[in-house]
């Protein structure tokens, strides 16, 4: 399928330009039509947050980033939409913090498996784990398709990173005694509730700050540890919805569409 021409002035080019690589990834059966939806439901909530990375998504960062270094065994799940937004830093982010990468879908076929495994190792993967066969194991408490993990990846790992995930499977993983760090930018979805450490923010802005926060981090492991002691998800995770609550008030009472447009050139 041929791509349109995003006019650069655009107000929502950004936006524009990010469904259009979903849309070409869907064409190429890497995004399953239901991860199309997703990403609608997610673009609502980035709306809601500003499109930026708040102050508390900043703060979950850096405690998955400490998580991640101090991990014996990390990996990160890999799923359709993630692999069509950010194949190259979630290689990067596996590099730095010496994570597995593993293939975990809902709507899994061999063909749909493949293609992220082509996409993440053109992106630069050595290693794609839980692809056909490979992902032998099981997750009894689950029913879907998620519930097949590769025995060498995310049935051992002791931290799992989890962008764009389902609320029964990041349920399940924590059940298990694994520290989870999920990515969603709708701060009352199971994935987000349940998690360990949850970043509301985008994958697009999450993960590239991810990479940047575990280079930073990955001498101090000792600092690594004290943040993962003063980190309060539950907290943070209220001050999350409170950030968006304050911002909408604030937009309210400041005139709406104009006070958006206001805020846009603040930036
Ligand atoms: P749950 O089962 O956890 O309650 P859900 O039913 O909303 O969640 P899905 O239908 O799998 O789960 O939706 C995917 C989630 O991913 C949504 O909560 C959506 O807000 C979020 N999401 C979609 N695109 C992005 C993105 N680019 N960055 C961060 N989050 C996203």
């Amino acid at each position: 399928m041929k791509s349109i021409k995003i006019p650069p002035e655009h107000p929502r080019a950004e936006s524009l330009r990010i469904r259009e690589r979903l849309i070409e990834h869907f064409s190429e059966g890497v995004v399953a039509t239901a991860g199309l939806i997703a990403h609608g439901r997610g673009e609502a909530f980035d709306y809601l947050t500003g499109e930026k990375t708040a102050k508390t998504a900043s703060k979950a960062i850096k405690a998955a980033a400490s998580a991640l270094l101090t991990a014996e065994r990390a990996v990160v799940s890999v799923n359709g939409n993630t692999a069509a937004l950010v194949a190259e830093e979630i290689v990067e982010l596996a590099n730095v913090t010496k994570a597995r990468i593993e293939v975990n879908l809902f709507y899994r076929s061999l063909e749909r498996e493949m293609s992220i495994k082509k996409l993440l190792e053109k992106a630069g993967a050595h290693e794609v784990l839980g692809v056909g066969e490979d992902a032998s194991a099981k997750i009894l408490e689950l029913g879907s398709e998620r519930r097949r993990v590769d025995p060498r990846g995310i049935l051992l790992a002791d931290v799992v990173l989890v962008p764009l995930e389902d609320g029964d499977r990041t349920e399940a993983l924590v059940k298990m005694g694994k520290t989870v760090i999920a990515i969603d930018l709708n701060p009352l979805s199971r994935t987000a509730q349940k998690a360990t450490i949850t970043i509301v923010d985008n994958v697009v802005r999450a993960i590239p700050k991810l990479v940047e926060i575990a280079r930073k981090l990955k001498q101090d492991v000792k600092k690594c540890h004290e943040i993962l002691l003063n980190f309060d998800n539950e907290k943070n995770l209220a001050e999350s919805m409170t950030s968006i609550k304050e911002r909408l008030s604030k937009l309210a009472e400041e005139g709406g569409y104009l006070a958006l447009e206001d805020e846009k050139h603040e930036r």
